[in-house]
């Protein structure tokens, strides 16, 4: 502190800007226990597809509940894992849970895949593909039961060795989706050469369809109707995500976008949750 003058040493002394200092490097370290203290789990998000209204995948999104900070939002914990390197481990549990759960749900004759969040940070080691395999291999999980899901921020670093790994993990038969589709900036080109790829219509989007009829809504509308269509052209297929009322589920509906995922459907579940979902569309569907 002694070696610090001038502005940073008036920095270092803002109250608020040390508390939130403190709770960061405190939260850090509780984080970095959770796995042990098992305070990470997963809930799961059922996908529809639009047309039946069947479903036709899961997403597995992490949870902390800590014991410190009580429930932690992925929001805020997945980036303090990535600033970290946390984040390795943390999305090695998550696949390897979410790869678990699936062969369970496959065993007890529920024919659905699996998606898993994936962070860039997850692809600086070099490893990916290698984790990714054996965890397959370990879970008796055949790779197209699972999907990852990235973000175009990921796809357009041209970092040494992301296109490689994708590439070795996309011929296994393991698919990908490209989450929060339309917030960042895509080369189309790139993901058409995708084996089996599907965009994600980010929430923002979708929650403004139901909007007034205003100049910016009706733009709005034209976009997502545009990346549906294009998405066909390039064999990709699409999901809106964030669906939270029948007006919106019609309107893409009358768009053609083939599956959706929201509050309307479902909220994340747990595992059990899951099951019953499982079992009650076996029943109403036969
Ligand atoms: P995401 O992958 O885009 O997941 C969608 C988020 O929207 C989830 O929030 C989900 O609970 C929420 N959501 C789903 N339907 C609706 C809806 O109808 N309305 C509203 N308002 N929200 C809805 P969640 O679980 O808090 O996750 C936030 C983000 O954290 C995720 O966004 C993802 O980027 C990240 N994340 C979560 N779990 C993991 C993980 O295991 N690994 C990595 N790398 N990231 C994760
Ligand atoms: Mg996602
Ligand atoms: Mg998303
Ligand atoms: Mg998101």
């Amino acid at each position: 502190r002694s070696k610090l003058s001038g502005r940073n040493a008036a920095l270092l002394y803002q109250p608020e800007w040390q508390d939130e200092h403190r709770k960061k490097l405190e939260m850090i370290q509780a984080l970095r226990l959770a796995i042990a203290h098992n305070e990470i789990f997963l809930v799961y998000q059922p996908k529809y597809d639009l047309a039946s209204l069947t479903i036709n995948g899961v997403e597995a999104l992490a949870r902390w509940q800590s014991k410190e900070f009580g429930f932690v939002s992925p929001a805020v914990f997945i980036p303090l894992a990535e600033e970290t390197g946390l984040i390795d481990n943390i999305g090695l549990f998550v696949l390897r849970q979410a790869c678990h759960d699936c062969k369970k749900w496959l065993e007890l004759g529920y024919d659905i895949p699996v998606s898993v969040n994936l962070s860039a940070a997850q692809l600086s080691s070099g490893m990916l593909p290698e984790h990714v395999f054996s965890i397959l291999a370990d879970s008796g999980l055949a790779p197209h039961y699972l999907e990852l899901e990235i973000t175009e921020s990921l796809l357009m670093q041209d970092q040494q060795g992301i296109d490689s790994q994708i590439s070795r993990i996309n011929d296994k038969g393991i698919s990908f989706a490209i989450d929060d589709f339309g917030t960042g900036y895509s080369n189309l080109h790139y993901l058409s050469r995708f084996k089996a790829a599907t965009l994600k219509i980010d929430q923002s989007f979708v929650r403004q369809l139901n909007e007034s009829s205003d100049n910016y809504s009706l733009k709005n509308y034209s976009l997502v109707k545009g990346v549906i269509v294009l998405a066909k052209t390039l064999g990709l297929t699409t999901i809106a995500e964030g669906v939270e009322d029948q007006y919106t589920l019609n309107i893409l509906r009358a768009m053609k976008c083939e599956s959706v995922q929201g509050y309307l459907l479902s909220k994340p579940i747990n595992f059990e949750e899951l099951l019953i979902k499982f079992k009650q569309h076996e029943v109403e569907n036969h």
